[in-house]
């Protein structure tokens, strides 16, 4: 089982994709690490993350083995890491290895759950199961700021919501997998939902698809 969820920062993918793949044993992929890392890797090189050059060869030179490094984590990375998603190239060097742990999961898991933006578009058209989330900006940066902080990091609300309306606006303008929702996904607004009532709502659109 291949499950898709996409949407904009903050919406609550992580969680519900984490409790999914718990709940079905199946293995997980913050696809959005892969394009932080990127963007870290353009800004420690003392590069710019708009350079189509530099970002390509970082992708192209991407171990997967440093997506647990705790600097991905900044709204530094993430600003980057919107910068580098725009470069086509970029997109290119990154989809293989998204589309390969979907196909064979590590650890033998049977299916996977990855998350994202363009994973019910793109990565995994043909995913048995797609959700796309949203939830108003003012909610998404309350809580973005209360995961940095729960991280040890500075956040400053006023300037969450500013880098994160900026970061969405490009992620949805850009021309190659825009941020959209997949024609056969679940849309959910999540802004008066909380953690436990998105994943009872998750199970029962699985449980009605696989039943159809
Ligand atoms: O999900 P996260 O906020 O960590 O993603 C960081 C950035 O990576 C996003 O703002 C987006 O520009 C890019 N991204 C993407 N496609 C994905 C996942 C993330 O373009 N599938």
């Amino acid at each position: 089982m291949i499950i898709a969820i996409d949407g904009p920062a903050g919406a609550g993918k992580g969680t519900l994709a984490r409790r999914l793949a718990a709940h079905f044993r199946l293995a997980y992929l913050d696809t959005g690490l892969l394009y932080r890392a990127v963007g870290h890797a353009v800004l420690a090189a003392g590069a710019l993350p708009e350079d189509p050059g530099r970002a390509t060869c970082a992708a192209e030179a991407l171990d997967p083995a440093a997506l647990d490094d705790p600097a991905l984590r900044g709204e530094d990375t993430a600003a980057a890491a919107s910068k580098v998603s725009a470069i086509p190239t970029v997109r290119v060097a990154l989809l293989a290895f998204q589309r390969r742990f979907a196909a064979t999961p590590p650890g033998g898991a049977k299916g996977a759950v990855l998350d994202g933006r363009d994973v019910g578009t793109v990565v995994c058209p043909d995913a048995d199961v797609k959700f796309f989330l949203t939830a108003t900006p003012e909610v998404r940066a309350e809580r973005r700021v209360k995961e940095l902080r729960e991280r040890g990091l500075e956040a400053i609300y006023a300037r969450v919501l500013r880098d994160m309306n900026e970061r969405d606006a490009r992620d949805r303008a850009r021309a190659v997998a825009p941020l959209t929702p997949a024609q056969d996904a679940l849309v959910l607004d999540t802004s008066t939902l909380d953690a436990d009532a998105v994943f009872k709502r998750a199970l029962r659109h699985i449980a009605s698809q696989n039943s159809a």
